[in-house]
Order: C-alpha cells, then structure tokens, then sequence
C-alpha cells in the first residue's frame, strides 16, 4: 500500500483539489493524507491568538473573512445544488464551532481544537467532492488512531494497530484520506504534530502500517541542492539517503518537515518528494542506499541561529566542564545544535532562544558569556567522509571572503556546517554553488 501526502498548496483552491484525481488512481490501494487548504492554518493561528488576547472583535472578523473564503470554495468545487448544501452545512458546522470559543474561558486546548479544524475541513470537503462525482473513498478519522505519548512522542504501534483495525474493517475500500497534522495527545485531547506537520503523519503511517512507499507531493520536483529562492540554477537531487535528507530537512529545506525522515527511516520505507504541478518529474527519492559517493550533494541554509561563546580558564585540564554546561541547556529544554571546542573556550548554537535570559545567567557561573545573535547555519551535504580528500577545502575556499563564525566537520561522514552573520547568508550560498556545482 502506498501513502500519498498532499500539502496545503496542493488542495489550495478547488481547481487543485479536483486535479488530484491526475495523480491519485482511486482503484489503486492507499491512504491519502491532505493538509488544510494553504493559508488556513495561519489563519487559525491567528483567530486563536485573537481569542488568546482576549480580542474577540478581532477574533470574530477573521473567522468571517475565512468563512467567506470557503463559501466560495463550496460554491466552486461542487457542481449540484446537493453537493454545495452538504458543503455548505459542513464549513457551517467548522465554522461556528470556531465562533462558539467566544463564550469560553480561551486555553491552549481550545486553541489547538481550532488549529485542528483545517485539515477537517479540507479532507472532508474533499471526500465530498469525491461522492458527489462517483468515485467511492473512505474518510478515516485521524482523531481515531494517530496519538502521541506524555512526552508528545508519537506512538508508531498504537497507530500500527488502531489504523490497521480501521483498514480491515474497510477492507472493501481502496481510497482512504485522512488529515495531516492532527492527533490525541495522552490525555486523550486535540493536539497536533506542529506547523508542517503533515509530513510526519504520512511518514508515521506509513512506518506504522510498514507501507510500500511514501509520497509527499508540494509544488517543487523534489529537493534542491540549493535554495531556489536565493540561487539560480538550483537542480533536484535525484537520490538522497534518510541521514542526507534529515540533515537537510533540519537545516532549512522547507520542503520537508525534519522529523518525518525518521519513521520512515526506521522501517526502510522510501519517501519520495514530488510535483503536483509536474506529476510525472523524478524528483527526490528518499531510501537506505546511495550515500553521495566523492560527491557534494546540496547545500541549505537554517536562520535564527544564536551563537554562544564561553571563555573559561577553568577549562583548561578539566573533566565535567562540558557536562555542566550541557546540562544548563537541558534544564531549559534548549536543544544544542553546532559546537565547537577549543582548551579554555566553548561555543555553541541554539535556534530556541526562549530561556536565553536564564541561560546566560547560569552560563556566567563558569566564565565570560558572549552572545551573537542573527546568525545563520549553511550546511553542505555529500561525502565527507575521512578518504574524500579535498571537500572540506573546497567548501572553505568558496567562503574564504566571508566572515566565518563557526565550523562543524566529522560530526557524520556526510556533512560540514559554518556559522556565518545572516547578511552574509546570500553571498555564501551563491558563492559555495557556484564553486561546488
Ligand atoms: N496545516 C498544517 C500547517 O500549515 C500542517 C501542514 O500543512 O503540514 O502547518
Ligand atoms: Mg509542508
């Protein structure tokens, strides 16, 4: 069985939504997986912060301005007068429900039910659509078996077992849709798998149901070895292997949310990254094999990166310094992502800067704290292990007029990062493709 995740933009107004069925064969069995219709899921942020305020004036015009958007959407995407009144009643039910949090004190549970409503509303706009032209597919609520644990981890045999219990029940189906990015946490709430987190479910279920292959289809042919926003020429990587794709998922490929390499990973699944604009292009092919061999294979780029620099004598000779200074991050639940070491000084770079007050104090304990912020992680990926003679050279070569903060090499065999201040980003990036490419 195979999974097909279709992004935001992909179901971003009904002309797409119908287009589907050029790529989705319904006879074949699957499970497709479908975020909320681009800009909603914004929009939702955006009503529940409203709420969150307490500004409901605010909150109550945004929900009209979505509203309206879907009635036309409803009125476009259907074609019997059946078919809008269902479509109708269905944003009508969404809707109001989102309206009816006026009356209630405002948390983060009622924030993430309407964060949740997207993706209800899109798969089932779509189920719809589906009906109302004959083709026969089965709805499966994602709120019935996509779950996380008390440390918001997914639970993959949960999931495994829960779904697979939905899809032999239904076994006279083919075509299963679910949403993305929505599941119970262990409390048995609404909760979600955070921003882009459609990605991960697929990921999640194909892992948990150990499917044939997954495909993520955007509105790019698969990753880029650079980022096509800032560079020219930038060309899709054909083949990347989960670690190369994780590094680069993580280090800004927007293309990809960074966890859902891993389920995936885990179970030898292949994950394929395609074009809805341009169904029948390679793209990327994401599996075990084909680690780039005397090969760069792309660069990307992470911002919001803060450095943090701390000088200290005491280190010279010492043991446990470093424990104690990891350990002050992990008090904060601040996740380290480079470092860098010499005798008496540490510097490292976080990209969560949310207790970097607290941090810095307790950082003063052990010796002179500087703070850069702004700061910006390209990463190169390819082969870079010990026999590749010459890579590293190159990549430092081609940055060699660039203020370079940082740099992070035989971490893995495949990768070498540098910090550079962000008004440098631009430079970089063009400059390592021009040289590397
Ligand atoms: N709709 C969610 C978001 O915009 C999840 C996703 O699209 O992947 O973040
Ligand atoms: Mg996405």
């Amino acid at each position: 069985m195979k999974i097909l995740k279709f992004g935001g933009t992909s179901v971003g107004s009904p002309e797409r939504m119908k287009k589907l069925l050029d790529i989705v064969n319904p006879a074949e069995r699957q499970i497709v997986v479908l975020s909320a219709v681009s800009g909603t899921t914004n929009a939702l942020v955006e009503i529940a912060s409203a709420y969150s305020t307490g500004d409901k004036k605010k909150a109550e015009i945004l929900i009209k301005e979505l509203h309206a958007k879907y009635k036309d959407f409803v009125d476009e995407l259907f074609a019997t007068q059946e078919g809008k009144l269902n479509g109708k009643e269905l944003i009508d039910y969404h809707f109001n429900l989102i309206a009816s949090f006026a009356t209630e004190l405002f948390t983060p549970l009622e924030e993430k039910v309407i964060l949740a409503q997207g993706e209800l509303i899109s798969t089932t706009l779509y189920h719809f659509y589906l009906t109302e032209i004959g083709v026969r597919s089965k709805l499966l609520p994602a709120l019935d078996f996509m779950k996380i644990d008390e440390d918001n981890e997914p639970m993959i045999d949960y999931i495994g077992e829960e779904l697979g219990k939905l899809l032999k029940a239904n076994a006279d189906h083919n075509f299963f849709i679910t949403q993305g990015y929505i599941c119970r946490n262990s409390f048995g709430e609404i909760d979600n798998l955070r921003r882009g987190g459609s990605d991960y479910t697929a990921s999640l279920i194909g892992a948990a149901i150990r499917a044939d292959e997954i495909q993520i289809w955007t509105d790019i042919d698969g990753m880029h070895n650079n980022d096509p926003r800032i560079v020219k020429n930038t060309k899709p990587i054909a083949h990347l292997t989960f670690d190369e794709a994780a590094e680069l998922a993580y280090f800004g490929a927007k293309i990809l949310h960074p966890q859902s390499v891993f389920p995936a990973q885990r179970y030898g699944i292949p994950v394929r990254l395609l074009n809805t604009m341009d169904p029948s292009a390679f793209g990327t092919l994401i599996s075990k094999d084909g680690a780039a061999k005397g090969q760069i294979r792309s660069i990307a780029a992470k911002d919001g990166i803060t450095a943090i620099h701390i000088h200290s004598s005491r280190m010279l000779l010492a043991y446990g310094f470093l424990r104690r200074v990891f350990e002050v991050f992990e008090r904060y639940k601040t996740p380290i992502d480079m470092i860098t070491t010499a005798e008496v000084a540490v510097s490292l770079t976080i990209d969560e800067t949310r207790y970097l007050a607290e941090i810095e104090k307790e950082l003063n304990d052990f010796g002179k704290v500087t703070i850069d912020t702004d700061q910006t992680i390209i990463c190169v990926v390819g082969d870079f292990s010990m026999n590749a003679h010459g890579y590293v050279a190159r990549v430092l070569d081609a940055v060699k007029h660039i203020p370079v903060r940082m740099i992070s090499y035989g971490g893995s065999e495949y990768n070498i990062s540098i910090l550079v201040d962000t008004n440098d980003k631009v430079e970089a990036l063009r400059s390592l493709h021009d040289r590397l490419f």
